[in-house]
């Protein structure tokens, strides 16, 4: 699956919740999509569900941006470094950002990072459209825009 799949595919699944709970406030929406919360109600927003496992051992880990607003791809290579494709980098090179890198492929490694994870930052930038939220992260979600 690329990266835009995916995206498109999540993004269907954000508006579906929202669209559900479209009844709550801005602070009640971001307790909603607690872990703690959504691992019981919402069993298909995440693959880790089933498992009942969380992309980062954190205590108020928090799903509702789950993708970063920070992160730039794009599927056919953002530019070419070395004889590799850059895929993706962070728009605010944070500090906890990595560079993974393959045999042709250098992509952003997110791993160590919490930013798109912290209630606070969620609630400084919030916005109910998942979408709209993302759209500056690829060329090609301005087209699932529409
Ligand atoms: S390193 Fe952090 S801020 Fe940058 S794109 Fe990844 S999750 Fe977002």
């Amino acid at each position: 699956m690329t990266y835009s799949h995916w995206s498109e595919t999540h993004a269907s699944k954000h508006s579906v919740i929202m669209d559900k709970l479209a009844h709550l406030n801005r602070e009640e929406v971001i307790e909603y999509f607690r872990f703690e919360n959504m691992v019981k109600k919402e069993r298909d927003f995440c693959l880790l569900y089933a498992s009942n496992k969380k992309c980062h051992e954190i205590e108020n880990l928090n799903c509702y941006w789950c993708a970063c607003p920070h992160f730039r791809f794009d599927d056919a290579g953002l530019s070419r470094h070395n004889e590799k494709t850059l895929y993706s980098i962070c728009s605010i090179d944070s500090k906890d950002g990595a560079q993974f890198e393959s045999a042709n492929a250098l992509h952003q490694d997110c791993t160590a990072c919490l930013i798109p994870h912290r209630e606070k930052n969620i609630r400084d930038d919030f916005n109910r459209s998942w979408r709209t939220t993302m759209e500056k992260t690829s060329p090609s979600l301005d087209k699932i825009n529409h």
